[in-house]
């Protein structure tokens, strides 16, 4: 548990909160107009660099978003431009406008990002080990709630 101060918010809470206004800063002065790319670019590696200097992992749904040479947010159309390849491998081209750098990302299907599996967060991994039902090398399987 970190510091909390008179409000009562941690200061893991006001990283958070941070981290959460400068993404969505970056986007909104984009959307207004998109020939601000700098304001954008500013908030988005500011972002980067709190999250860094904190040890915070962003999520690869964000961290996709932003170029990561120039730290631009990369919007499909206005800056960035997005095929789909099937050369060797279906992949997805991200190409960012700004610096020209370009990043792939394969399309397997039934492929799943580790921080999407059950795994990767440390309340299932504690419950692993807690509960002796679920032995090693097998995974823990989700209760489907019909929700
Ligand atoms: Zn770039």
């Amino acid at each position: 548990m970190g510091r909390k101060d008179k409000k009562g918010i941690s200061e893991k809470q006001e990283a958070c909160h941070k981290l959460n206004f400068l993404h969505q800063a970056s986007h909104a002065v984009l959307a207004i107009n998109p020939d601000n790319v700098a304001m954008s670019r500013y908030y988005a590696s500011t972002m980067k660099e709190i999250a860094r200097k904190l040890v915070y992992k962003l999520d690869p749904s964000i961290k996709r978003k932003i170029c990561k040479y120039c730290h631009v947010v990369l919007v499909p159309g206005v800056t960035a431009t997005v095929r789909l390849r099937r050369k060797r491998e279906k992949h997805i081209v991200v190409k960012c406008l700004c610096c020209k750098k370009m990043k792939r990302y394969l399309c397997r299907p039934g492929h799943v990002l580790w921080s999407e599996r059950n795994m990767s967060s440390v309340e299932n991994r504690q419950n692993e080990k807690n509960d002796p039902e679920i032995k090693k090398g097998q995974k823990p399987q989700k209760v489907n709630t019909g929700l």
